[in-house]
């Protein structure tokens, strides 16, 4: 289950929802996006890092991006990848693994939430995948700071305007 927050600007209108975590609908998205970043299609770095780490994962929580181009906020799968620490990791990964899932290659693992939490264990991010601005195109960057968040149409400050969970 994942959260959201939502902000709005004040003088013009202009309303963004920052959503973080994983909803159930990541389940079937995991492979779908795997698939796509191993076979090439979405670029040769996430080809290239596939090809040279054949049992890597990755993060496809949602993460708020901001354009460097045009100041639009965005939220997207991470997409970040990651690999084994190291073969000590992997052994004991696969040990707590198999206490809670028959099948390693569950995709359900790599969303559940409380399981993230052993990402920073037994994985190290490798790899950061290169979003774009699905608008103009841009560079995204991640973005959290939305205590200080400006609106991209009008320059004024976002303020928090309620929030929930989502899935
Ligand atoms: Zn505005
Ligand atoms: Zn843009």
């Amino acid at each position: 289950m994942g959260s959201f927050k939502s902000y709005k600007c004040e003088k013009c209108g202009y309303e963004y929802d920052d959503y973080e975590g994983t909803g159930r609908g990541h389940a079937e998205k995991y492979n779908e996006i795997l698939e796509s970043m191993k076979s090439g299609k979405l670029g040769d770095k996430p080809a290239k890092f596939f090809k040279d780490n054949p049992e890597g994962i990755i993060d496809i929580s949602c993460q708020s991006m901001k354009c460097l181009a045009c100041g639009r906020y965005e939220s997207v799968e991470r997409m970040t990848m990651l690999s084994y620490i190291d073969d000590r990791a992997k052994r004991n990964c696969r040990r707590t693994v198999s206490r809670y899932y028959k099948d390693w290659s569950d995709i359900e693992f790599f969303t559940k939430d409380y399981v993230r939490s052993s990402f920073t264990r037994y994985f190290i991010e490798r790899e950061y995948f290169d979003h774009k601005c699905s608008e103009c195109g841009g560079v995204l960057m991640r973005f959290d700071d939305f205590n200080n968040a400006t609106c991209p149409k009008c320059g004024h400050k976002l303020i928090e305007n309620g929030g929930g969970l989502w899935d």
